[in-house]
């Protein structure tokens, strides 16, 4: 599984943590699932939002490089 973790700005609940972004691409071959996450380090404050390949409703097919869905940044895991 590939990640990758980025500061993603000041929290807004607490306006002293950091939040960090973090984008999960998991990939078993016949199981595709991409995760977001935005948690504070501070107040512990977290979202998450996920795709996966057996959920076909779940949303649009993030092909190529899926975007966050708060902050915006792409998640490439390189
Ligand atoms: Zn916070
Ligand atoms: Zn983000």
């Amino acid at each position: 599984m590939a990640s990758s973790t980025e500061k993603a700005g000041k929290c807004e609940k607490c306006q002293t943590g950091d939040v960090m972004c973090r984008f999960n691409d998991f990939d078993r071959g016949d199981l595709r699932v991409m995760a977001w996450e935005h948690k504070c380090t501070d107040c512990g404050i977290r979202v998450t939002q996920a795709w996966r390949s057996d959920q076909p409703n779940a949303g649009d097919t993030p092909e190529g490089l899926p975007t966050c869905p708060w902050c915006g940044r792409t998640g490439k895991t390189a």
